[in-house]
């Protein structure tokens, strides 16, 4: 079976829609030809001049990474710096980067998840679920054609909530219409005013398949014009937001749970801020800089929140109310290449798919 890097772009979006991306970044194919055939993918947290050299080293085409090593666009492509020498060097040699970026922090099996799954919390969520990313469509169907209509608006993508598909509500009614001269018309006549029982169906969708869904809609609905709305929810989505939240299996000491995160994400350092007498259990995480959710953690009753590159006023803001540690942006997130890897290998089993063995870790430890 031969893959082309369109057919891995295309299976990785549908599980982190460059939709949730935030509006910053510059998550997606970087560079490469999307048509090329995959010869084998490297999974990385960073790309650099190292991992390119590794990737013809291993005969790999593709390196898939979290973070996009083109970010605040390029004007010149001369090699003045890593990120011109990195892009150069993989064009120079066929290999494509892709970043799979704020899309994977915001889906509820991705880079928080695994952290998540590292600390072994039970029934992690999301700590911040996105609002206006749901859509709800309502069409109206002519009586004993709406199951039709239906199953084909699931297989497209509607009608999931939660752990729930094929949701939707109907009720009946009476559509009216007149046909004018140009019309073409499924039920009635021209220039006739016609009344037909019909079904009124409501159903949500994600909303960036609002193209899919009404192209699914109107090849599959009977009549010559199909009637529907479009509203966009203020409903937050349970499963696209930052950061997540869960349980450990028993208190612990804030002490003792500190220990533990050392050697559950391997550690070698971290900071944190007071340690109160009262044992921590509900711990909420963000992967890479996440102080920004720190009041949706507080507000959510966790005990700790774990993140990275916190500046030093920003543990001020702690209060002491929650215990706020710092366990390092590449710390934090070194182990999305392993999800990566895991997500490829299942679904590409004959493509070659290797983690990457550089350190791409900037920083280290005196
Ligand atoms: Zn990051």
């Amino acid at each position: 079976m031969v893959y082309l890097i369109k057919d891995i772009i295309t299976y990785l979006e549908n599980l982190a829609p460059t939709a949730y991306q935030e509006s910053y970044d510059n998550a997606g194919l970087i560079v490469g030809d999307a048509q090329a055939e995959v010869k084998g993918i490297i999974c990385s947290l960073d790309v650099t001049e190292e991992v390119v050299q590794e990737a013809i080293e291993k005969k790999c085409n593709l390196i898939v990474a979290h973070h996009p090593i083109v970010f605040g666009g390029l004007k010149q492509l001369t090699g003045k710096n890593y990120v011109e020498r990195t892009v150069i060097a993989a064009i120079k040699n066929d290999i494509a980067i892709y970043a799979i970026h704020t899309n994977l922090d915001a889906v509820s099996q991705g880079v928080n998840r695994k952290i998540a799954e590292k600390i072994g919390l039970l029934n992690p969520q999301i700590l911040a679920p996105k609002k206006g990313i749901v859509t709800k469509l309502t069409t109206f169907i002519p009586k004993g054609e709406e199951d039709a209509v239906l199953n084909e608006l699931f297989e497209a993508g509607a009608g999931n909530i939660g752990n729930y598909s094929n949701c939707s509500f109907k009720s009946e009614g009476t559509g009216s219409f007149l046909p004018k001269e140009a019309a073409d018309p499924t039920i009635g006549e021209k220039g006739k005013l016609t009344s037909v029982e019909e079904t009124r169906v409501e159903l949500i969708f994600p909303s960036h398949l609002e193209h899919k869904i009404i192209q699914t809609l109107k090849n599959v609905h009977p009549y010559e014009e199909v009637a529907y709305y479009l509203q966009v929810l203020e409903n937050k989505n349970q499963d696209v937001g930052s950061g997540m939240i869960g349980r450990l299996p028993e208190p612990l000491e804030g002490k003792d749970f500190l220990f533990y995160l050392k050697s559950s994400m391997n550690l070698k350092v971290l900071k944190h801020t007071a340690i109160s007498n009262k044992k921590v259990e509900k711990i909420a995480v963000c992967g890479g800089a996440g102080v920004f959710l720190l009041n949706q953690a507080k507000r959510s009753g966790a005990d700790v929140f774990i993140t990275s590159d916190i500046k030093y006023h920003e543990f001020f803001d702690a209060e002491n109310s929650i215990l706020l540690t710092d366990i390092g942006h590449y710390e934090s997130e070194i182990y999305t290449k392993e999800l990566l890897k895991d997500i490829l290998s299942r679904k590409f089993s004959n493509i070659a798919t290797y983690l990457t063995n550089v350190i791409t870790n900037p920083i280290s430890y005196l």
